[in-house]
This record gives C-alpha cells, structure tokens and sequence, in this order.
C-alpha cells in the first residue's frame, strides 16, 4: 500500500479488556508534514501514539510506514520482536519524562543507539551527534550527565538522541507537560526548528499556540475517536463540533501563552 505517505494508519481500534479506548482512526501522514493531536485527558492520544509504533498491538486495523505495515511481517504473520525493534529504529519518540539514560553523559545517550542498534561507524555518529547538541543549543553540555540538567535541557537532549536514529517519523507525547512554564518556550522553539526543515512529525500537545503556529493538520479525538480534523486556522477559528468549540475555549488561554514564551526564547 504505497500511497507516498509517511505514515497511513487505517482502522485503528483499540480496547483494553471491556474499556474501548480507540474506535477506527484513520489517517494519513505525508512527508514533511506536522500533525498535532489535540483532545482532552482520556481520550486516548498516548494509546494511539503507542499503537503506531506497535509498542501496543492493535485489536484491528494496520498500520504502514512509508508503505510497509507495521507489526505485520512479509508472511502476513505478527512481527517478531527482533523485527518490530528494527522498524522502530525508524521511529523516534519523544515522551513527557525524558527517559534518558543516567549513567551516560549527553554526548553518549545521542551516541549509544546510532553506534550498538544501528552499528553505524562511531566517528560519523560522534560528528552528527555534536552536530544535533549545537542544533538544540546544548554543545557546551556534552559531558555532563543529565541528573545536572533542567528538565528543558533533558527534553531537549531527549529530541536529539531520537534525532540521532535518522529517523522517519517523530512522534511526540506531551513533551513539554512535565516542565515548568518558564522551560516551555525552549523545547517548543527545537520542535518549530525541525517542522520548518520538514521533519515529519506526529505531536500530542497541550500548547495550543504550537498546534495553531505549526500544525499543518489537527487532528481532534474525543473518547477515542477522531471528532475532527483539519488546517489549524479552520479548527481553532470555526470548528464544526460542539466538543471541540468547548475545548478550544478551555484552553483559550494557552494560546496567547504559549506565543509569548515561544517569543521570548526566539
Ligand atoms: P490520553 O493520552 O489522551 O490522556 P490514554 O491513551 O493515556 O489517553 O488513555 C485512554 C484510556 O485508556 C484511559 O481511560 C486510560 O485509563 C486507558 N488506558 C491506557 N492505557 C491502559 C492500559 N495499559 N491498561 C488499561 N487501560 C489503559
Ligand atoms: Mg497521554
């Protein structure tokens, strides 16, 4: 199924014993493309992150990145481990809590994936990964370890360790939730960075003014389900649903905030 998509899901549905978290979502992804996922607590926009890239099974649906399934092998049989691990490397997530290895320093977390999953010659990975540092605008903490770092900065490490991997596609979740207003605006400025390069990513983001600047598509799921979706312009000025009116208006607040801290860090 190549349709020229990055990535397509299909029919996804998803339910954990009797509770139905996800109900047929489709959608498709194309290169360079930045798609937000908006939607309030509960409705599933972690559960659909997870099953894209199979870290949950889906009980129906496929899906495909750049045209190849995901989960499901050549044979039409589930993927082994060993295989789903390898399409993964393709995928790179970025969640809320930072995730990063302690024991390492910054320079070694963006290496240690690229060099021992990936077995990509080390000084090529050392180059790209000084290179990705000075992009996020944390060269001079390459040999700290990241107990040392604020939560902005680990984020902000954590995006150039799923760099590192060359990856497809990035998907995000919630990744500046856990942090303090005032370290917001400097993740947020790394992931406008990379959606004007034309990184195709796949965002599930509270930041209302990010999703507004930066979405090329929202995408509004309510009670497991897609509600709507669109050009931000459309969604957050007319958006056709009773759910997603009262939604937008909830975090109406966010918008003007959100610009400001992205404004102060630019
Ligand atoms: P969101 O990210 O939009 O807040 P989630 O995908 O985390 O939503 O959760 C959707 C629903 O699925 C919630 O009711 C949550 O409690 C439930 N859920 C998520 N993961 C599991 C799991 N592993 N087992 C059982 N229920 C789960
Ligand atoms: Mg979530």
């Amino acid at each position: 199924m190549d349709t020229g998509n990055v990535l397509d899901v299909a029919g996804i549905s998803k339910s954990f014993g009797e509770l139905r978290v996800l109900t047929d979502i489709s959608f498709q992804v194309g290169k360079g493309e930045t798609v937000c996922v908006l939607g309030p607590s509960g409705s599933g926009k972690s559960t659909l992150l997870r099953c894209i890239n199979w870290l949950e099974r889906p009980d129906a649906g496929q899906v495909y990145l750049n045209g190849a399934p995901i989960g499901i092998s050549g044979a039409g049989l589930v993927m082994t481990d060993r295989e789903l691990s390898r399409v993964r490397t393709r995928i790179g997530m970025v969640f809320q809590h930072f995730a990063l290895w302690p024991h390492l320093t910054v320079l070694q977390n963006l290496m240690e994936a690229p060099l021992h999953v990936q077995k990509r010659p080390k000084a090529e990975v050392r180059d790209e990964a000084l290179a990705l540092l000075a992009k996020v605008g944390l060269g001079d903490k390459r040999d700290v370890f990241p107990a040392r770092l604020s939560g902005g900065q680990k984020q902000r490490v954590g995006i150039a360790r799923a760099l590192a991997m060359r990856p497809d596609l990035l998907l995000f979740d919630e990744p500046t939730s856990a942090l303090d207003p005032e370290l917001v605006g400097e993740v947020l400025v790394v992931m406008r960075e990379l959606a004007r390069e034309g990184m195709t990513m796949v965002v599930v983001t509270h930041e209302m003014g990010f999703a507004r600047d930066v979405a090329t598509r929202v995408l509004f799921m309510d009670r497991g389900r897609v509600v709507e979706t669109g050009p931000p312009e459309r969604f957050f000025s007319a958006p056709e649903t009773e759910r997603a009116r009262s939604f937008i208006q909830r975090y109406a607040g966010d918008i003007g905030g959100s610009r400001q801290r992205s404004a102060i860090n630019s």
